[in-house]
């Protein structure tokens, strides 16, 4: 209502794709990185039962005294789940095996499409000051079309889709575009398409500029402009709990994270000034 404190909202986004393996948790720990280093505040919500990003970032088992699923079965506020991580202005909502529990816990709950962003949004009404909220909310959605993507689809306002460039990267993308037309159908209209990050592009493999050109051709300027290529140092990194921009902040990965980043926010300043014109 009218009489809340008014919060800068954050752009919340979940990184899906049913498909296991195509980046999405990388994808997750090192934009995050990124748009933290260029100077956003973000949360990432660790939304996968495997922890993967729990883990990149730092936050071992031992840490993670609450979890996801609690926050989903409401048993804690979205506020006392939130860990720091090794990077200012870097939170994680972390997560456990006990995640996997979830479709059954909510099994007979009518409300259950709902509840990460009833979370989502007591946490903003609740805040009592700014320097506590997020510019960026990236959901690190597990390798299913489960009831938890379904979750992260109905909390976020868009979605980010990376897709592996291999032979099979559009193989059920149609699937997955489903799923989106029919969250937005019954749980949540506004929800967008952010875009279409390349991930593991082999610049000495013809397939990966192959399978760019033809996404490209398919998708056009949904998708982005930077490609993630394939980089040992990316895929070292997380065994150190680190994200690699602080791993090895010069390597390709890295800088590709950081393009990626500097492309979202652009992509945002343009469409807020959009909106306001629209407004005005
Ligand atoms: P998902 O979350 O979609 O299952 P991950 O992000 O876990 O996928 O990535 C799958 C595997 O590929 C991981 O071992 C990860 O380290 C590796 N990987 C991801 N991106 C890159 C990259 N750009 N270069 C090298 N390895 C990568
Ligand atoms: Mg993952």
């Amino acid at each position: 209502s009218d009489d809340l404190p008014r919060q800068r909202a954050p752009r919340v986004i979940a990184i899906a794709n049913q498909k296991g393996g195509v980046g999405k948790t990388t994808t997750a720990i090192n934009l995050g990185t990124a748009l933290a280093a260029v100077k956003q505040k973000v949360l990432i919500i660790d939304l996968d039962p495997q922890g993967n990003a729990s883990t990149g970032l730092g936050v071992p088992p031992a840490r993670r005294t609450t979890t996801s699923f609690d926050v989903l079965v409401g048993s804690v506020p979205l506020s006392e789940a939130l860990v720091p991580t090794l990077v200012p202005g870097l939170s994680i909502l972390p997560s456990d095996v006990l995640l996997s529990g979830a479709e059954l816990e909510l099994a007979t709950d009518q409300g259950r499409s709902y509840r990460l962003k009833r979370a989502v949004d007591q946490y903003f009404q609740a805040l009592q000051h700014e320097s506590d909220g997020f510019d960026y909310i990236l959901i690190d959605c597990p390798p299913s079309l489960n009831v938890l993507t379904v979750n992260a689809m109905t909390a976020a306002d868009s979605i980010l889709v990376p897709l592996q460039c291999e032979f099979f990267a559009l193989e059920g993308l149609t699937q997955l575009i489903r799923t989106v037309e029919r969250v937005r159908g019954h749980l949540n209209a506004k929800l967008e398409i952010q875009g279409i990050v390349l991930t593991m592009y082999d610049s000495r493999n013809n397939l990966s500029a192959e399978v760019a050109a033809d996404v490209r051709g398919h998708f056009g300027d949904t998708v982005y402009k930077t490609v993630i290529p394939r980089n040992v140092r990316v895929s070292e990194a997380p065994s150190v709990g680190k994200p690699v921009l602080l791993y090895d902040l010069a390597c390709t990965g890295s800088q590709a994270y950081l393009g990626l980043a500097r492309e979202i926010v652009r992509q945002e300043r343009s469409r807020s000034r959009l909106k306001q014109g629209e407004v005005a």
